[in-house]
């Protein structure tokens, strides 16, 4: 069934669909009155709903059932990582959406190359909401303000654990470090641009209490190594998923 993102309809059986949604909605899937779809509002619930009416402005659906359904892992991770290049980006957020990452935080480093612009944050936004339209997930990813490295690595952060990928010899293993994790604490994970960290950098994640982990012998790219750390912490986790 096709799902739609809408905000928190005000009413308890009646909800708006507008914008983009609309027109995908109207225009692209050419749906009709009487027609049955499934809606999301971002923060975990989801409504089955009829279309009532098809207007050039906004849909009038009817929400026939409604149900609390964030479908997030146990384990919350907060990914902060620099801009890739281009399309990447899109990539990124799209598999950081299917791996149930809770939070993406657009790092500012010294090395970072793509800017993350009010207009790129915007763009990363709309890519969130089309992968969990795609994947099911009915809690959008949060993605904070561009964030320096200096100011990531000082965020307090209580005893929640927080590692950073990075290719030095004398890093630990992310497999063996990371492990085993509980799911009682939130875990940061973090991440060089292109470029690489400086040592500087990484000394002031070490001042802090971050620790680095290596990835392997091949040095992966900024998306690459985002999901190899997700994929690391969720497996390490073990954590059960919540939904059907
Ligand atoms: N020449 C850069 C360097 O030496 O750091 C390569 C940067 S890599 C393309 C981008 C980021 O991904 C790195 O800053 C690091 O956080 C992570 N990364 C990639 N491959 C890695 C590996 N094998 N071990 C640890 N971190 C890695």
């Amino acid at each position: 069934m096709k799902r739609f993102f809408i905000d928190p309809p005000d009413e308890v059986d009646e909800a708006l669909l507008t914008g983009g949604e609309l027109h995908h909605l109207r225009n692209v899937l050419r749906a009709r009155p009487g027609e049955h779809v499934i809606l999301f509002d971002g923060a975990g619930m989801e409504y089955d709903a009829e279309i009532v009416e098809l207007g050039k402005q906004s849909a009038t659906l009817r929400i026939l059932c409604r149900r609390l359904l964030p479908r997030m892992p146990e384990l919350s991770i907060t990914l902060a990582a620099p801009l890739p290049k281009g399309e990447r980006q899109r990539w990124l957020i799209e598999k950081i959406v299917e791996l149930g990452v809770a939070r993406f935080i657009p790092l500012i480093t010294t090395h970072g190359v793509a800017k993350p612009t009010e207009e790129a944050l915007q763009r990363l936004g709309r890519y969130g909401i089309e992968a969990c339209k795609q994947c099911r997930r009915n809690q959008i990813l949060e993605i904070t303000a561009a964030t320096a490295w200096n100011a990531l690595v000082a965020m307090p952060r209580k005893d929640e654990p927080a590692y950073f990928a990075h290719p030095a010899e004398a890093a630990p293993s992310a497999a063996v470090a990371l492990g085993p994790l509980s799911t009682t604490w939130p875990i940061w994970l973090a991440l060089g641009p292109e470029g690489g960290l400086t040592s500087e950098e990484a000394r002031l994640a070490e001042d802090h209490g971050w620790k680095p982990v290596h990835l392997g012998a091949r040095i992966l790219r900024v998306e690459t190594a985002a999901e190899y750390l997700v994929v690391a912490a969720s497996v390490l986790a073990q954590a059960p998923e919540r939904g059907d």
